[in-house]
């Protein structure tokens, strides 16, 4: 998962970043030994013979306009006195509780005759009925108003699901196949989804973790098709026709795919969806899934440059590997009902950015000068956080379900899996290539954990199993490493490892633009004040920690407002609309200043031209 920040000028797509994954079990994503699919009948086996549907969902858009999914949920008979139990997940696609019971309204059941069943609530997110072998049917709506490629939202213009939002789950059943009924829906509507598409409203999973790992986009999307060396890629895009180039992004998609699918020597779906929104609001963010990725971008960003989708794109379509197939044990099998821990986060989320910045160099939408400029702001992050001494990339990885606290997100708090393990990745590829004298790298560890794990439907023990990997691979030692910087809080000795490719770190104090606070934003909602510096000018302007900020300058930003402001110049006024404990107001003051710490990546005078060889393939992530 990515969501777009800010702490980075220069580069849209950034760090900070929550997380998702999904529940996906390995027997979910393989595919393999399905009965050929015939249409199934509601509830029953198919008039093939191959697939017992075990549950059966209706989901009506027939209040779509009032953004109500109603959903029926039809279940054949359980063993005789078990009671049947639905659950809503407390949580999916971000590593965050949302408590999706809060939408789910009017619960109810019946029998096949239309009689009530009498339901109660277990919890806050589970309902019982007692019946004995007969089919029951439970009912409920669902209000789907949260955009964003973690979300579900309906309207009258389209329907974006991420399902694990509206659709309950059998306790007992959750494995058993499923299918999906959309009715009510407009005529001029198109379905896209990477579940199997029995009809266009009818679509089939093997249990509830692949259906919900497949998000479905209803509306008159554009869509576009590649059919390349057997696979199928599909792009399908819902905005505005005026505020985007289709085949520029479709070209950008397909060529970051096969790149990525040449680095990794290997193809394991057979088509993959990439589902794309361009709203003209605030947005941005992308979630990764078994076979397909949601992703959001504004649309006047992507209007201007619609390469600036390559790095979401590129990081999203890596997760088919990293995280989807190759995969932590601590997040399997999904439990939706509470938090999943894993200290793995920094791998599956930190170094899938790494690879993503090596696509884009082969791939052409990343030169030399862009991947140092980056790495810069990358180690400019991290180095401006004083928690990077007291919590670990694991511990932080852990943390991740703390993310939605602004107490949580100060930089005396916490660091980002995303930030340190990009950088952790990159430094992991230059240890790789130094001890194997320039033989082995990423790639090659890569390749052996899709191999050992992935190909085998085997999940990686976290860490434990990277530095196995890394040292199968090499034939050298990496528990220092591991020790020092994934499980350790040690400084890293930047120049060290960089002197390996003939750089050094540079490190200057400039004058900067100081906006005098800190904030932070969660899923397209306005920035929420979590500081403000004692003295600044927006102290004495009035601003206070728990202030909202709406706009800056009269605009509305997809990033945070102190980055906006550092494009400012010292001593230029800013306005800041604001919503606070006394309603509405304005904000107004003086850009002030302050020194920060700047870094550049340089070349050693002394660098030699196997180091220089070795940077450029380093940056490709090329085999030497
Ligand atoms: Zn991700």
């Amino acid at each position: 998962m990515k969501r777009p920040t800010s702490d980075k000028p220069g580069q849209m797509w950034g760090t900070i970043v929550f997380v998702f994954v999904l529940a996906c079990s390995w027997a979910a994503l393989a595919q393999t030994g399905a009965p050929p699919v015939t249409e199934p009948q509601a509830v029953g086996p198919g008039p093939g013979g191959g697939i017992t549907v075990q549950v059966a969902y209706t989901i009506s858009l027939k209040s779509a306009v009032n953004h109500i999914a109603h959903v029926a949920i039809r279940l054949r008979p359980l063993a005789p006195n078990r009671p049947y139990r639905v659950q809503l997940p407390v949580w999916n696609a971000l590593y965050q509780v949302r408590d999706f019971a809060q939408y789910a309204r009017a619960v109810a059941a019946h029998d096949d005759d239309g009689g009530a069943v009498p339901i109660r609530l277990v919890d806050k997110t589970t309902w019982e009925a007692d019946i004995d072998s007969r089919t029951v049917t439970f009912e409920y709506d669902v209000v789907a108003d949260n955009p964003g490629p973690f979300g579900a939202e309906l309207n009258d213009r389209h329907a974006f699901f991420n399902l694990a939002e509206i659709l309950m789950y059998p306790v007992d059943l959750r494995d058993g196949w499923m299918q999906v009924t959309f009715t009510d829906v407009p005529p001029a509507w198109k379905v896209a989804t990477s579940l199997r598409q029995i009809r266009t409203n009818l679509l089939l999973a093997r249990n509830y973790d692949e259906l919900v790992d497949a998000p479905v986009e209803l509306g008159t999307f554009q869509e576009s098709v590649l059919a390349q060396r057997g696979a199928e890629y599909r792009v399908v895009v819902d905005a505005d026709p005026s505020d985007y180039d289709m085949s520029a992004i479709s070209r950008m998609a397909y060529k970051l795919a096969a790149t990525e699918v040449e680095w990794m020597q290997d193809w394991p779906a057979g088509h993959y969806l990439f589902i794309y929104h361009f709203p003209r609001h605030p947005a941005g963010g992308g979630m990764e899934h078994a076979d397909s990725t949601a992703i959001d971008a504004p649309a006047e960003r992507v209007k201007a440059n619609p390469l600036s989708l390559a790095d979401v794109t590129a990081h999203e379509f890596f997760h088919l590997w990293n995280v989807k197939r190759i995969r932590p044990q601590s997040l399997e099998p999904v439990d939706y009902t509470k938090e999943q821990y894993t200290r793995a986060l920094w791998f599956s989320e930190g170094v899938t950015s790494t690879v993503a910045d090596f696509v884009r160099v082969r791939a052409g939408y990343l030169d030399e000068k862009g991947f140092l400029a980056e790495l810069a702001a990358d180690i400019r992050q991290l180095e401006s956080r004083p928690a990077r001494l007291t919590q670990s990339v694991e511990e932080a990885s852990l943390d991740a379900w703390l993310e939605k606290y602004p107490a949580y997100e100060l930089p005396e708090r916490s660091i980002s899996y995303y930030n340190k393990g990009e950088i952790v990745g990159l430094l992991l590829d230059l240890q790789m290539r130094e001890v194997s004298g320039g033989k082995k790298s990423l790639r090659d560890l890569f390749h052996w954990m899709n191999e050992h794990y992935a190909k085998q439907g085997k999940f990686f023990p976290d860490s434990a199993g990277v530095r196995e990997a890394a040292e199968t691979v090499t034939g050298a030692d990496f528990r220092d490493f591991f020790a020092r910087y994934v499980s350790g809080v040690d400084a890293i000795p930047y120049d060290k490892f960089f002197a390996t490719v003939g750089l050094r770190l540079q490190r200057q104090t400039i004058t900067a633009a100081d906006a005098g606070f800190r904030s932070v934003r969660h899923l397209g909602r306005p920035a929420t004040v979590i500081s403000v510096s004692p003295g600044s000018e927006a102290e004495k302007a009035g601003l206070r920690r728990g202030d909202t900020i709406q706009e800056v300058n009269g605009r509305v930003s997809e990033f945070l407002p102190e980055t906006e402001i550092s494009s400012i110049r010292v001593g230029d006024r800013v306005d800041l609309r604001i919503d606070g404990a006394g309603g509405q107001r304005h904000i107004k003051f003086k850009v002030g200043a302050r020194p920060v710490e700047n870094y550049i990546l340089v070349e050693r005078e002394d660098a030699t031209a196997t180091q220089r060889a070795r940077r450029a393939a380093w940056m490709r992530g090329d085999s030497e």
